[in-house]
């Protein structure tokens, strides 16, 4: 059995980032084996984000803008990040990127497969691949979970963030490179959470999005037909050439993942719950995830990190946003609404970023209607509790 310092399955985003950040942090000499039933080059996703500064990625950022326009029923307007950007990396240039950083490393290899399982072993724990296994000191897990769709209890929301996009060539010029569009709610929502977003490129190129937050995803000609129509009658594009499309699920759960299931595996990604419940956005999480595996890494030869309990109450706020959009307490469009129009778009940001503190975060909260937030946080905190204590009690009299 081949033996390696580290083994991570899945080499997309989260293994990808983890292999770079141990290079960068002094640990790329290790025994590495990545493994991934395909090596990716398509341009699969993009990923955006927002950052005061720069990331590990920095020479692959494809686009940035330090403007961003936001559309509600009662708002609209163009905001200023400042002292963020909202930035975009291309799948494609990653994998590239990743795939030039690894050649020339012998001690790091790659296996081309999926793996089946992995166990936990007496000092590390083996990973089994297509009849082949492979033991790693430490294994670190990005395979992309089989998610419930629904609760057994209650006690956990389960919706999905799912999105078509097109990136279109108009004929000429019809976006403002400057400014993208985080959110447009002007569309007709249907009893969901519905918005488009609109990245433009330059003059003429954009990437245009059509995203529902809702529990069951749409027929895929809809999507299409959503993005059709915003682009005629909201950016007045009726002539374009559609240059790639894009599809994407992106989990929206406040149920718990194991991001430390065995004794020596560690998940990351997606797997290890880097995803943020309320918005789906995961890149920028996956980063801090690597840098905290790789400090714990090089400081005590192991990869736990701890995360401090007062930084729980993030959680609360994603699972009470999460009730409000899936009991339809409020209006997710008006959620956001309330947000933007009473908050300055850098302090939404930072609250979606968990970096602020409680006056701040008190700020944010009151500013859109108190009634549901209210209600989703007794359901979160007192539901919880009183439907753990009849199941007990369920338990007991069987
Ligand atoms: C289309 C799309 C767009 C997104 N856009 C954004 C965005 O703009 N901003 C943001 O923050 N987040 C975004 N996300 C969410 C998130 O950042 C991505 O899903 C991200 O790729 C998650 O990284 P990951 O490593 O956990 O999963 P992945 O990148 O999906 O990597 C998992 C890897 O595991 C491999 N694998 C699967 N099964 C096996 C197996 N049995 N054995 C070995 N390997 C296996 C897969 O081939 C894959 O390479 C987007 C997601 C999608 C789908």
């Amino acid at each position: 059995m081949e033996r390696y310092d580290y083994v991570i399955a899945g080499a997309g985003a989260a293994g990808l980032s983890l292999v770079y950040h141990l290079i960068r942090a002094g640990l790329g000499d290790r025994r590495i084996l990545l493994i991934d039933p395909s090596r990716k080059t398509a341009n699969d996703r993009t990923w955006c984000f927002w950052e005061i500064g720069d990331n590990a990625f920095e020479p692959i950022v494809f686009r940035r803008w330090r403007r961003v326009a936001f559309y509600g029923e009662r708002f609209s307007r163009a905001l200023d990040l400042d002292p963020y950007c909202y930035k975009m990396v291309r799948g494609e240039d990653f994998y590239r990127f990743m795939d030039e950083a690894l050649t020339s490393r012998p001690n790091i290899a790659r296996c081309f497969g999926a793996v089946e399982r992995v166990e936990d072993d007496a000092d590390g724990a083996i990973v089994y691949v297509n009849g082949a296994t492979y033991h790693g000191a430490w294994v670190f897990n990005s395979i992309p979970p089989q998610l419930d769709s629904g609760s057994a209890n209650g006690d956990y929301h389960y919706l999905l963030q799912h999105f078509a996009g097109w990136v279109v060539v108009a004929p000429e010029p019809a976006f403002d490179p400057a400014t993208a569009t985080l959110m447009d709610f002007r569309i007709a929502q249907q009893g969901e959470c519905r918005f488009c977003y609109v990245l433009p490129f330059d003059a003429r190129r954009a990437l245009v999005e059509f995203t529902v937050f809702s529990p069951r995803l749409l027929e895929r000609d809809a999507y299409d037909q959503e993005i059709k129509a915003y682009l005629r009658d909201f950016l007045d594009v009726s002539r374009y050439e559609i240059e790639h499309v894009e599809f994407g699920v992106i989990p929206m759960t406040d149920a718990p993942f194991e991001t430390f299931p065995g004794r020596r595996i560690v998940n990351i990604g997606t797997a290890g719950g880097c995803t943020k419940p309320s918005t789906g956005y995961t890149f920028l999480r996956i980063q801090q995830q690597a840098q905290r595996i790789t400090h714990a890494l090089k400081t005590t030869g192991r990869p736990r990190y701890t995360v401090s309990p007062l930084r729980r109450r993030f959680g609360l706020y994603d699972s009470v946003l999460l009730n409000i959009l899936d009991k339809q307490r409020y209006p997710g469009h008006k959620v956001f609404t309330d947000l933007f129009a009473r908050n300055p778009a850098a302090r939404v940001l930072k609250f979606l970023d968990e970096t602020t503190h409680p006056i701040e975060e008190l700020g944010v909260l009151t500013s859109t209607h108190y009634l549901p937030f209210i209600a989703g946080t007794l359901d979160v905190t007192l539901g919880r509790l009183w439907r753990r204590l009849v199941g007990r009690l369920r338990q007991k009299t069987h």
